[in-house]
């Protein structure tokens, strides 16, 4: 590809190397267009100075001065995907979610029950649908009655959840060290390593729904009848 406005030669960017243009971004991922290699352990701060670094040089305001339709173009749709990129990959679960999407694994997605939760998963729905019933109906002494056994579910909910991000870790070196040398392409990982992704995943959005529900479950607050919180 060269750069539309001085033909130079461009690597996969967002700006030219050369003269400084904002580019086409179609054909850029969320990790080229923030110029960095697809790893999934980044620092926040790091990723955060790549994003105002790259923010700086193609913020609409700087072309101003050309009076030019085609730049302005270009750098407005720049900045968009340069915001969207960062949104993307700016914190490590949405990363993960992106690395599946963008090597064709979203689409089997399905909230899974996590081992250790297998037994009493069935348990806690009952459970939270009787304080949550007993919330909504402002019976304060059903909810009462069913704190306790709210308060141990969520103990063990707590557990998995430290497994879940023991085993996020070991995906993360995983994959982290099939970039290695190859820094701007994907890794070659096994399949093993994917399917595992995708069922963490699933899982970790299973925790978190569940984790939700039981912090409001256990949080005394009447619903009215329109479904408002009073
Ligand atoms: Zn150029």
């Amino acid at each position: 590809m060269k750069c539309w406005n001085c033909q130079s030669a461009l690597d996969e960017a967002l700006l030219c190397a050369r003269c400084g243009m904002p580019q086409p971004t179609e054909f850029l991922g969320a990790f080229e267009v923030l110029g960095l290699a697809p790893r999934l352990n980044w620092d926040a701060a790091e990723l955060q100075r790549s994003y105002e670094q790259l923010a700086q040089k193609c913020h609409p305001d700087l072309f101003w001065a050309h009076m030019d339709e085609r730049v302005l173009t270009a750098a407005r749709r720049a900045m968009r995907t340069l915001n969207d990129a960062y949104r993307e990959l700016r914190d490590p679960i949405g990363r993960l979610r992106y690395v599946l999407a963008a090597t064709g694994h979203s689409r089997e997605l399905t909230r899974t029950v996590p081992d250790g939760l297998q037994e009493s998963a069935q348990i806690v729905d009952r459970v939270l649908r009787t304080v949550e019933k007993a919330r909504s109906s402002a019976d304060r002494e059903t909810w009462e009655a069913h704190q306790d056994h709210l308060a141990s579910l969520q103990v063990q909910v707590e557990k998995a959840q430290e497994h879940s991000e023991s085993v996020r870790a070991g995906l993360v070196v995983e994959w982290d060290n099939a970039v290695g040398n190859a820094p701007m392409a994907w890794p070659q990982v096994s399949d093993g390593w994917y399917e595992q992704a995708i069922r963490w995943l699933g899982e970790r959005e299973y925790l978190d729904a569940l984790t939700t529900r039981m912090h409001t479950g256990r949080d005394w607050q009447e619903v009215s009848e329109a479904g408002s919180v009073k």
